[in-house]
């Protein structure tokens, strides 16, 4: 298994979780951009946003993660405000291939991103 969010999920690889279901695992981004920087990332291995499917699974998946997003961002208190990204591909500079969702909060972001 060569999927380093893979590893994570199995517990193979340590992390600073800070939320888990049956669908998807929250934890602390190693290179924080901003004073919260969560990834959420589903158990099931998926290279990228890309690459999810049209089946009502699929779709329901997707919307655990922004419903997991939501109150993840509730219960670390951002009440200003978050950015939820999901980079996808090379233009999307997607560095990690196993589909995630970053939440950002705790400083107003910027606009446009670089
Ligand atoms: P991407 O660039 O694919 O959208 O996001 C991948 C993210 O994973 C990056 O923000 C990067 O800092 C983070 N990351 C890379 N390796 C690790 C790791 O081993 N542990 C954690 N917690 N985050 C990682
Ligand atoms: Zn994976």
């Amino acid at each position: 298994m060569e999927c380093l969010f893979c590893k994570i999920v199995g517990g193979d690889i340590p992390a600073a979780k800070v939320f888990e279901d049956e669908a998807a695992i929250a934890f602390h981004d190693l290179h924080p951009q901003a004073p919260v920087h969560l990834l959420i990332v589903p158990r099931r291995h998926i290279a990228s946003l890309a690459h999810m499917g049209g089946a009502d699974e699929d779709k329901a998946l997707l919307g655990r993660l922004l419903d997991a997003a939501r109150r993840i961002a509730a219960q670390q208190g951002l009440a200003h405000g978050y950015r939820a990204v999901v980079n996808t591909g090379e233009d999307g500079g997607q560095t990690v291939s196993h589909l995630h969702l970053h939440l950002l909060g705790g400083r107003a972001m910027e606009w446009p991103p670089g």
